[in-house]
């Protein structure tokens, strides 16, 4: 027997929990399904040993008012936790050093991070004239602010959201908003100074740069909390198997039987996107399945506190691939937010692998861990070896916004125009971030509503 809903979404992720969410507050009758046993996607909290860990995203940036209205909606804002406020200093490393990113005009003057001809070089930004041809991000920094601030600040900043290779990345999708200061500003300084200076005189928190958030019990609770408010409106372990366009919308078969559905959100990976579209668009799916997915490990250890000589104050340490280390970067998880580690421990979670190092996809556990310590060890002063550690593989972890995606994403967007009622919210556009996918599950929910 069919089941008649309004919308239909496909997967319980971020993008289609969230996108759930908004629909159900504005009164349209809703149900995800979900191939998984449970819901989250790639937001997962663990407790292994003591210690809380997070499988995949470990913060939230509450930087859209759509995020507050998520917290409020679903009761969650009492455990809501922001982030430490040792968390906004960050380490990136240089010559096997860890070194405070500058975080004001007198740090920036005396960091070591940059050379006195770096620093000059930055002085020339606001005269670089912008260019008319779609650029890497690594092009447009080496551009505008000179090959050092690539090495040291871009790249590592770039393995730290996308696990991607700034080389291939375009600037234009990847990091729109700093694309966006060219255009509208002429300039990176005077955009980012001008953004500044309205967020301070609108006295705002939630800006462009918001605070870092998690819960209580980790970003596994809003999820949780997503999932329990859909009650039996989410259907877990109930894959689509293939999407039929029937006269008023959607058909949707699942092995628990068909959907009926007059709007359907496919909220899914490109490549699950890919499998249900080809039979109406044929290889104009490809470009879905093209997208690059690199692999990345996260690897939670965790210490006496004694055994790490470093002070751990901070958010955690970025290596850039000018320090030739197969290790992207670590996390403070326990100074981020209380509650993660036993009594007189730590615990760090590094990621391993992205765009660079997609071999790591295919090492074994003891060759994981061991490549994490023997990279960080010399950095952050290990004594001891760890006393827990926990290995959480993404075989596809995040989708690389690479050099003419937004060209790919008009052509399918076109191939899709004659299906009316289909529409689509993950994380392959418009944004990586969870907070990127609950804006976008927003706006979209807004647009099915009105
Ligand atoms: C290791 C790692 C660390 C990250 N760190 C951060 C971070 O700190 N901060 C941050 O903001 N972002 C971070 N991200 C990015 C962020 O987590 C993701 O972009 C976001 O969670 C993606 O959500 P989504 O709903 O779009 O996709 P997904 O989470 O992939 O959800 C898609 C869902 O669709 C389901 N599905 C697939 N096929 C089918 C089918 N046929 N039928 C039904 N269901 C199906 C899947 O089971 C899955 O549940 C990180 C990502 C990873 C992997």
């Amino acid at each position: 027997m069919g089941r008649d809903v309004q919308t239909l979404v496909i997967g319980a992720g971020i993008s289609g929990l969230s996108t759930a969410f908004f629909l159900r507050e504005r009164g349209v009758d809703v149900a995800v399904v979900e191939a998984a046993p449970r819901a989250g996607g790639n937001i997962r909290t663990e407790e292994h040993g003591g210690y809380l860990l997070e499988a995949g995203p470990n913060t939230l940036l509450d930087n859209h008012p759509a995020i507050r209205r998520l917290i409020d909606g679903l009761g969650l804002r009492e455990v809501a936790r922001e982030a430490n406020r040792e968390a906004k200093r960050r380490y990136v490393v240089r010559d096997g050093r860890a070194v405070p990113l500058p975080d004001s005009p007198p740090t920036f003057l005396t960091t070591r991070l940059f050379s006195f001809r770096g620093k000059l070089r930055l002085l020339a930004e606001p005269f670089i004239k912008p260019v008319d041809y779609e650029e890497s991000v690594a092009s447009f920094v080496r551009r505008r602010l000179g090959q050092e601030f690539l090495d040291w600040a871009i790249d590592p900043f770039v393995s730290g959201v996308y696990a991607g290779d700034p080389e291939r990345l375009s600037v234009r999708a990847a990091t729109a908003k700093v694309y966006a200061l060219e255009r509208e500003h002429g300039s990176l300084l005077r955009g980012a100074l001008k953004k500044a200076w309205a967020a301070r005189k609108a006295e705002v928190r939630t800006g462009p740069v918001g605070q870092m958030l998690s819960f209580e019990r980790g970003l596994g609770q809003l999820t949780d909390a997503l999932a329990a408010a859909l009650g039996e409106r989410l259907f877990l372990s109930t894959p689509a198997q293939a999407i039929r366009q029937v006269d008023g919308g959607w058909q949707v078969e699942t092995p628990r039987g068909m959907f009926d559905a007059r709007n359907l959100v496919l909220a899914l990976p490109g490549a699950a996107v890919a499998d249900l579209l080809e039979p109406h668009v044929g290889e104009a799916v490809n470009t879905l399945r093209e997208i690059p997915y690199p692999p990345v490990v996260s690897v939670a250890m965790g210490f006496r506190r004694e055994d790490v000589a470093h002070p751990l104050d901070g958010f955690g340490v970025l290596i850039p691939s000018k320090e030739r280390r197969t290790t992207l970067g670590a996390l403070f998880s326990s100074t981020l937010f209380e509650g993660r580690a036993p009594e007189g421990q730590v615990m760090l979670t590094a990621f391993i692998g992205g765009r660079r190092h997609e071999e790591v996809g295919d090492w074994g556990d003891a060759r994981l861990i061991e490549r994490v310590l023997d990279d960080l060890g010399p950095i952050l002063g290990f004594r001891a070896p760890p006393v827990m550690t926990h290995i959480s593989r993404w075989p596809r972890a995040i989708p690389q916004y690479e050099l003419g995606h937004l060209e790919r994403m008009a052509a399918l967007d076109t191939a899709l125009a004659g299906l009316p009622g289909l529409w689509m919210r993950a994380n392959w556009r418009d944004g990586v971030a969870v907070s990127d996918c609950i804006r976008n599950g927003w706006a979209l929910a807004e647009r099915l509503a009105g």
